[in-house]
């Protein structure tokens, strides 16, 4: 049996290009993203010289090992232990009829962002179209669903997606691929700290998915004291890019704002940012910051963020404060750094 690493990812490869042909390939497609298998036995309508012939060449799985951590809340935070033994991290979060992940789309992250653990950790390497999907295929098959159970991705986990962006694509492509997981384009989020040229290209990609941006700030000055990489686009570039995300897609932005005592939950700030999102269709999240070991960070404390969230609704932007899932076992936002809970 060749080596896993040595054998071609059947995850990697777009559904037209699976072996096999015509009905034996969708087969094999319904098998992998509409049953959820792992493994060859579990196909047994595919005739077994053939399934022992693809054994040989391909591979199902991209991890090593994968650790899940159940939350109290119900939430589960995926360890996943890549063939070259980096990690990286996902979480699924069952809501009510509306079975969610956040995956990764890299090992750590290069943005550096002072108040998330993911870039404390500093950046690993790129996660490949494999991968980024095995996560969700994974999780789903450990809580007992089928892939298409999943109704939606937020690619919000570790790393820039928009610094990854052809594998992210890839990985979009066969999510939205009727012979795929069949998403719809609206139940997938792409999350970036806001990379310009990245969201442009996903104003031309055609896929459609929901942009969510983490501006942090709404002034450079404290956006670059909190996002080291952020000097290299200016707030105003970065608007011009989802002026025209808007325009392309008619989609409504959501606005990812985590909020730190004293650095940017000031009242003046709140009515800033609402001044930067005049006239598009946008929605706000506010995320209390969540604590992790050593950080340089204290979180608004409740009053300041419901008065912060006033403020901008005043303004006219939609507001919700999302109180983190996950906290217990570092699976909330900003939280993901590879440590296993106590
Ligand atoms: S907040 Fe996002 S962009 Fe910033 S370091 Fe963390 S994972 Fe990277």
């Amino acid at each position: 049996m060749a080596l896993l690493q040595d054998q071609t990812s059947l995850l990697s490869l777009p559904i037209e290009q699976l072996p096999g042909e015509g009905y034996r390939r969708r087969q094999l497609a319904g098998w992998l993203y509409e049953k959820g298998a792992r493994q060859w036995d579990e196909m047994t309508d595919l005739p077994r010289a053939l399934r022992s012939e693809w054994a040989e060449r391909f591979r199902i799985s991209e991890f090593a090992d994968v650790a899940p951590y159940p939350s109290q809340d119900g939430s589960v935070k995926y360890l996943y232990t890549l063939l070259d033994g980096q990690k990286t991290e996902a979480v699924y979060m069952p809501y009510l009829n509306r079975k969610t992940i956040c995956i990764s789309s890299m090992v750590g992250c290069p943005a550096g962002c002072t108040f998330c653990a993911t870039g404390r950790m500093g950046f690993g390497r790129n996660l490949t179209t494999a991968e980024i999907l095995d996560q969700i295929l994974f999780a789903a098959h450990h809580q007992g669903h089928a892939p298409r159970e999943i109704r939606n991705v937020v690619l919000m986990g570790m790393g820039e997606p928009l610094l990854n962006v052809e594998n992210v694509f890839a990985a979009i492509e066969r999510m939205l691929h009727p012979q795929g997981l069949a998403m719809s384009p609206r139940r997938i989020t792409l999350s970036t700290v806001g990379i310009p040229r990245g969201i442009y290209k996903l104003a031309e990609s055609g896929l459609g998915v929901r942009l969510a941006l983490s501006l942090h700030a709404p002034d450079d000055e404290t956006r670059q004291q909190i996002i080291p990489t952020a000097h290299r686009y200016r707030i105003a570039e970065i608007m011009d890019a989802v002026r025209h995300y808007y325009a392309q897609t008619g989609r409504r932005v959501t606005l990812e704002y985590t909020l730190l005592r004293g650095v940017n939950d000031h009242d003046w700030q709140a009515r800033a940012l609402a001044g930067l999102f005049k006239g598009l269709s946008v929605h706000m999240n506010l995320i209390p910051w969540n604590p992790w070991e050593g950080a340089p960070h204290q979180g608004t404390p409740k009053a300041q963020i419901l008065k912060f969230a006033a403020t901008l609704e005043q303004q006219g932007i939609p507001t919700s404060v999302r109180w983190s899932r996950g906290r217990d076992v570092g699976a909330a936002c900003g939280q993901l750094a590879l440590k296993q809970p106590a």
